[in-house]
Formats: C-alpha cells, sequence, structure tokens
C-alpha cells in the first residue's frame, strides 16, 4: 500500500494542533500525525508540502451551485463541475442541496445525486439535502411562492423513492408538522428548521420531535423579539440543534455571528457556504432554480431585493471566523468539517485528522490559501 508523510509547520489533527509535524498516510486513510524529527529519526521520504498548516479537507452540507453549474441541472457534468471547483477551494464533501422548483425537477435532482459517483478530482457527495418545497412563503428567500407546498407524507416517501436524500427543510408552523417530522425521522432523513415564521413553541415541538438543525440561522426566520423569541431563540439556546451559519459577513453582521457563537456550543455550529451557481465566477447575471438573480460585487440578490445563496465558500468562513472573531483556530476549522460530519453520523470517516479516517485534507498557506487537496490519500488539486 502506498505510504506518505506530509510535512507542515502546523497539523490540525483532531486532538489538537501539532506544530513542526507530519501527517502519516497509508491507502486512502491517515495512520497518524508524528513529530517531524520522529519522522525523520525513523528514515521516512518527508514531502515538504510547503504548507503553514495542513486542516481537515472541509463538508459543506448546503450548497446548491458554483462555476456556472446548479443541482437542479441533475446533470453528472454539473455535479462534476462543482465538484471540482470545491476541492480548489478547501472542501472535500458536500451535500448537493435543491430548492423550490416543481417537484418532478426536484425528484430528477435526487435520482440524478443517487446515480452519481464523483470524477476522482471531484469532491465527494454525501447524499442530498432537499431545502424546498415545505417553506413558509413570508420568509421563502429566493424559493419561488408558486412552488412552495403543504406538507405530505406520501409525497415525502415518494421524494424518499427518487434519491439520496439526507436532509429535509421544512416549516415547522405548517399543518401536521410534528408527525411529518417523525414520519421523515424514522426513515433516516434529517429535519432542518428554517424558511419559517415558528414561534419558540413550535420550533421547540418541532425539535421534541426529532428535528436536530436549524437552516442558516438569522436568514429567513423571523427576528427574535425578548417576549417572542421565535425559532431564532429556540436555534441559540436548545443545544439538541446544529446552528448553520452563512458566515460570508453579508448574510449575518459579525456581531450577530458573535452572539451565535457565543450562544451555541463549539461543537453546534456548522458552517455552510449556500453558494449558488455565481459561486467561482465574475459578476453577472444567474438563476437559482427559477428565479433570476444578479451578482454585484459578490452579493447575489433576486429581482426582489432578497439575498439568493451566497458566493463564499466554507474555508473562506472559517478564515473569516478566525480571524475577525477571533475563535480558536481548531475549533472554527471543525465548524466547517467534524461538525458536519458529526451530524450527519460521518465522523467515524471524515470531518478531522484522526487515524482510521479517510484522509482527505487541505495544504494551506498563512493566509489559508489553499495550496493542495487530497482525496483518499492521493493529490487532487495543486494551485
Ligand atoms: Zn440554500
Amino acid at each position: 500500500m502506498d505510504e506518505a508523510t506530509i510535512y507542515a509547520k502546523e497539523i490540525f489533527a483532531e486532538a489538537g494542533i501539532q506544530r513542526d509535524a507530519c501527517v502519516l498516510v497509508t491507502g486512502d486513510c491517515f495512520t497518524g500525525v508524528v513529530p517531524y524529527r520522529e519522522a525523520k529519526s525513523r528514515g521516512a521520504r518527508i514531502q515538504e508540502s510547503g504548507a503553514a498548516r495542513i486542516v481537515p479537507g472541509l463538508f459543506d452540507s448546503h450548497i446548491h451551485g458554483s462555476v456556472g453549474c446548479d443541482t437542479m441541472d441533475a446533470t453528472p457534468e454539473a455535479l462534476d463541475a462543482i465538484g471540482r471547483h470545491l476541492v480548489r477551494v478547501g472542501t472535500t464533501s458536500w451535500m448537493p442541496t435543491t430548492v423550490t422548483d416543481d417537484m418532478e425537477k426536484i425528484k430528477a435532482a435526487l435520482r440524478n445525486v443517487g446515480a452519481y459517483t464523483p470524477a476522482d478530482d471531484a469532491a465527494r457527495v454525501q447524499g442530498a439535502f432537499v431545502e424546498g418545497p415545505y417553506l413558509t412563503e413570508e420568509h421563502r428567500g429566493a424559493h419561488p411562492t408558486a412552488f412552495l407546498r403543504e406538507l405530505s407524507e406520501g409525497e415525502l416517501d415518494r421524494l424518499l423513492a427518487a434519491g439520496p436524500m439526507r436532509a429535509l427543510a421544512v416549516a415547522p408552523e405548517k399543518a401536521g408538522a410534528l408527525s411529518f417530522i417523525r414520519h421523515a425521522i424514522e426513515r433516516g432523513v434529517h429535519i432542518s428548521l428554517g424558511h419559517s415564521s415558528a414561534t419558540y413553541e413550535e420550533a421547540r415541538a418541532a425539535v421534541d420531535a426529532g428535528a436536530d438543525a436549524a437552516v442558516h440561522t438569522f436568514c429567513g426566520m423571523s427576528p427574535m423579539h425578548h417576549r417572542s423569541p421565535m425559532l431564532l431563540g429556540e436555534a441559540m439556546t436548545d443545544d439538541r440543534l446544529y446552528a448553520e451559519l452563512i458566515a460570508d459577513g453579508i448574510h449575518v453582521s459579525l456581531p450577530a455571528m458573535d452572539i451565535l457563537r457565543r450562544a451555541k456550543p463549539k461543537t453546534r455550529l456548522i458552517l455552510i457556504s449556500d453558494a449558488l451557481s455565481a459561486a467561482g465566477l465574475a459578476d453577472g447575471d444567474y438563476t437559482l432554480g427559477v428565479e433570476h438573480v444578479t451578482v454585484k460585487g459578490g452579493i447575489a440578490r433576486t429581482d426582489r431585493g432578497n439575498l439568493a445563496g451566497s458566493t463564499t465558500n466554507v474555508l473562506a468562513e472559517v478564515r473569516r471566523f478566525i480571524e475577525e472573531l477571533g475563535e480558536e483556530p481548531l475549533a472554527a476549522v471543525h465548524m466547517g468539517s467534524l461538525n458536519p460530519a458529526r451530524r450527519f453520523h460521518l465522523d467515524g470517516e471524515i470531518g478531522s485528522i484522526r487515524p482510521g479516517k479517510l484522509a482527505d485534507f487541505v495544504a494551506l498557506d498563512k493566509d489559508y490559501q489553499v495550496l493542495a487537496t487530497w482525496k483518499g490519500g492521493k493529490e487532487i488539486y495543486r494551485a
């Protein structure tokens, strides 16, 4: 089996950051992290990555598209194009995320994810996140009103039959939400609460029924009033819930991000890009599902002026957490890798640098720019 010993000034191992160390890879898995001197004395052939740090490959669990492609294109070529772009920005796993559209189009996107095997140089796919159509019009964001729907367990079963839906967004104030949520969870689907006007009590009941995340916390939900804390108040105070956050510096202000960071345990925040097809491209006109979107200065808006997904990536968000919020670096990286892996019970395979896990990792320079990306122990991208 192939063995590799790769040096960096800092290795972000799950147990802690190790300085002047080497990450050891055998076949497609990590086998250890050892001090440089120990690797040298063993006579290992050490690869100088030139990196300031090696971090685990990031996992973006909410992303619609990149580089002109959208998961709703429902083609393997689109998923490969997005997955190749993602490895360039340090993301080695992702969940193709659908938007509200005609049900047949959502099913086609799910079938495409089910039939898809990523190219060797594209990020892994970890099932799909179905973001619509069970959302509330008041907080629909870029999800078109005409296709929003009421909850139906039969319809959910038909979606599940179409493809690997790992997570589904639900506005929990909808009629029948609690039995719908239980029905979904019994079938292995994680429920994310969002695009919703739910009260604190409605949201809490949904969490009691098993919902385990808030969709892009602060965005697409009612603001918190001190006598009426709403879904946002539940998302900030109930540690059973993971809180997704778009930390692009546009969707949520820095002080609001800081409030969330202080409210949640570090292991319960999940950085997501919510990126759309314009990510990785210049400003211009794009579409998100059926909505027309204009990107100006990297900010995407619908024709009504709503923010419509981002053009960011998880690595840029990790960097913002470290440099602008003063977050502890390993905790910030794990918000973009290990926390989503834990949520979806994938942390035995991915999400951190630990012996036995898949060797998905990224070499970064001192400014958190990607120098190279490895998937399953193979270098698949070099800047
Ligand atoms: Zn989204």
